[in-house]
């Protein structure tokens, strides 16, 4: 994330803290340190202040048992845990995938209300049993209502929250699709987003000023929705295709035999883009490359008499994709590695090409045929 400094590790997993963070900090030790200071005067100037200070990192604590509570939960499904942040929002635990079922998202996601429900029940008894000074009873009892705040909060069964990270894997194990559950939940998530920039905005046809807070929270919740929503839909429909489904046009591939005059009248005069050609043997095996660029060392009456074999290049591409594999899983690997286009092969054998375009054509002709 963006202006997010690293502090170290939390049993084993980048803790990352934002710099937002340090605002919400000093914000919460001023307000809370005040309010000490007001309601015990006999605690004089600076206790208060540190109070509140300690009362602040310990919030944060409770944010970051909360987002450890999903994490550990990921571990134990085998999900590794990138990073865990803290944020002007609160925390995020980033997991590197999505757990392979509906149960194990749920579990995952239930995890972290579960933590602060726990907290909130445990310093609730604390508050009320054990014999303290009356400002650290109001600092324990403060704590168990922000723990209860943050399981409430959460489980608003919207996207991004929690509560939508339920409502996801229950829709998931309804439909049997992931991508279903992801849309649907981040609608909600929508919903709850325009419900708290409305909120925010309503005190002033009652004559006061808007809540600002309110509708921060409402926005983060609106845009990140919308980001999964979008993602989800597009990997909805990226699931229903296999590699082949996607192949560029089949002129990209050129036998070795050829000579380079046949290789220029049949597949670069008279097309539109210039690019790389993959080049096959006689078994259809993938052999090396060629593009036009190739040739222009190469005098133009020497053409009919060279074959491509001759001028080829070493083949580029260190991986290759079956046609019967999953088109998300493509898109995938294309983003991982960072690549516009890799070799499609069926039974050892080249059959084309497939392009970050030829995908993105696949998808908008589907879009054309038939619109959602
Ligand atoms: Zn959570």
């Amino acid at each position: 994330m963006n202006g997010s400094i690293r502090v170290g590790n939390l049993f084993g997993i980048p803790f990352y803290i934002n710099v937002s963070w340090f605002i919400v900090l000093a914000l919460m030790t001023l307000s809370y340190g005040g309010s000490l200071a007001a309601q015990f005067p006999q605690l004089g100037l600076g206790l208060p202040f540190l109070l509140g200070l300690i009362a602040a990192l310990l919030l944060f604590a409770s944010v970051l048992a909360h987002e450890l509570g999903h994490s550990v939960v990921a571990i134990k499904q085998g999900i590794n845990v990138k990073s865990i942040s803290l944020f002007l929002f609160g925390g995020l635990a980033s997991l590197d995938q999505e757990a392979k079922t509906p149960a194990g998202a749920f579990w995952i996601a239930i995890a972290g209300p579960l933590v602060s429900l726990f907290l909130f029940v445990g310093l609730t008894l604390m508050g009320s049993y054990l014999p303290l000074a009356a400002p650290l009873t109001a600092l324990i009892n403060l704590l168990a209502y922000v723990n209860l705040a943050l399981a409430i909060f959460n489980l608003i069964p919207g996207l991004p929250l929690d509560g939508g990270n339920i409502l996801k894997a229950l829709i998931w194990k309804i439909t049997g699709n992931q991508f279903k559950g992801i849309v649907f939940a981040s609608r909600v998530g929508q919903g709850f987003g325009w419900l708290a920039i409305l909120l925010g905005f309503l005190p002033l046809f009652a004559g006061g000023s808007i809540n600002f807070w309110t509708i921060l929270i409402g926005w983060f919740l609106l845009s990140n929705a919308g980001i999964l929503a979008k993602d989800a839909t597009l990997r909805n429909q990226l699931s229903q295709f296999t590699a082949e489904d996607a192949l560029a046009d089949n002129n990209s591939i050129v036998p070795q035999e050829i000579s380079l005059r046949t290789f220029v009248n049949d597949y670069i005069i008279g097309k539109t883009a210039t690019r790389q050609f993959l080049v096959t043997n006689e078994a259809g095996e993938l052999v090396g490359q060629i593009s036009g660029d190739d040739l222009k060392t190469i005098p133009t009456s020497q053409w009919p008499l060279i074959q491509v074999q001759t001028v080829m290049q070493p083949v580029e591409f260190s991986t290759t994709v079956d046609a019967k594999q999953p088109l998300l899983d493509v898109v995938t690997v294309l983003e991982q590695q960072q690549l516009n286009e890799l070799p499609v092969v069926r039974n050892g054998v080249l059959v084309g090409l497939i392009e970050k375009a030829s995908i993105r054509r696949l998808l908008e002709q589907r879009l054309q045929a038939n619109p959602a």
